[in-house]
């Protein structure tokens, strides 16, 4: 079996977060230093609008930074979007695409979300590239198939460990307090790695795979044990360094 990869815990922001949020950003920062550097990697996506000025404030600590999404052009007549490249330029490293909540609120599909990846990767960002099926999906039976045809239809063309990030997100999951069973995620995400082996051949097993999907401190050390789950994506407890910290130390 190939050598899991160092698990990734991310924090997506979501529309929450003025200058001053930025202060719970370095509490996080700040219990995580020294003896307490966690064994996995630590990333916030904070509003685009405090980016550049929590990078500042967190300086060379554990904790890098992501965007929420990007569009998929370079530059041009796109009123309200932000490119890869000016996510790279105030300081991100990872950008999530293909969030549920913008696959509904923004009708985006699979072959945009699949644009911004190959974006995301044109301008030197790893794209945390997000699939899962909604509630009614997984009622019925599709979940896999549904999760399949997402995947197929959004990865980029070329994806190595180092540069793409899958992140499992049962769409009834996020932000309702509901968590998929861990024989759920050990199934879907063990689905995943074998799309990712066919995709990318044996370089697939290195690809991370988060889970996501109401991740608090009490339920992440089960999570986070499951095979194939490399890390995870969350919202809510995000915003409370407790919180997160605790989802960190879990990993
Ligand atoms: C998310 O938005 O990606 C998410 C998983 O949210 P929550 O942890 O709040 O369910």
């Amino acid at each position: 079996m190939a050598t899991a990869p160092r698990k990734l815990v991310a924090g997506n922001w979501k529309m929450n977060g003025l200058r001053a949020s930025i202060d719970e950003a370095v509490r996080v920062a700040d219990r995580i230093e020294g003896e307490n550097t966690p064994d996995c990697d630590v990333l916030i996506c904070p509003p685009a609008t405090i980016l550049a000025q929590m990078g500042w404030r967190l300086g060379d600590s554990a904790i890098g930074l992501g965007g929420q999404d990007c569009h998929q052009d370079k530059s041009g007549a796109h009123t309200g979007d932000l490119s890869a490249d000016m996510l790279a330029d105030v300081g991100a490293k990872y950008v999530i695409v293909g969030h549920s909540e913008r696959r509904a609120d923004h009708h985006e599909d699979d072959a945009t979300v699949r644009a911004k990846a190959e974006a995301a990767l044109e301008a030197g960002l790893l794209p945390i590239i997000c699939v899962g099926e909604t509630e009614s999906q997984r009622e019925s039976g599709d979940a896999y198939q549904v999760v399949i045809a997402q995947l197929v239809g959004s990865l980029p063309q070329e994806g190595k460990p180092e540069t793409i990030v899958v992140a499992y997100e049962p769409v009834w999951a996020i932000g309702t307090g509901k968590t998929a069973s861990p024989t759920d995620v050990e199934q879907m995400h063990a689905v995943i790695r074998k799309v990712l082996v066919e995709r990318y051949g044996e370089i697939g097993e290195g690809i991370r795979i988060l889970y996501g999907g109401s991740v608090k401190p009490d339920n992440a050390a089960e999570l986070l044990a499951i095979e194939n789950v490399d890390g995870a994506l969350v919202g809510g407890a995000s915003l409370n360094a407790e919180q997160f910290v605790a989802i960190i130390q879990a990993a």
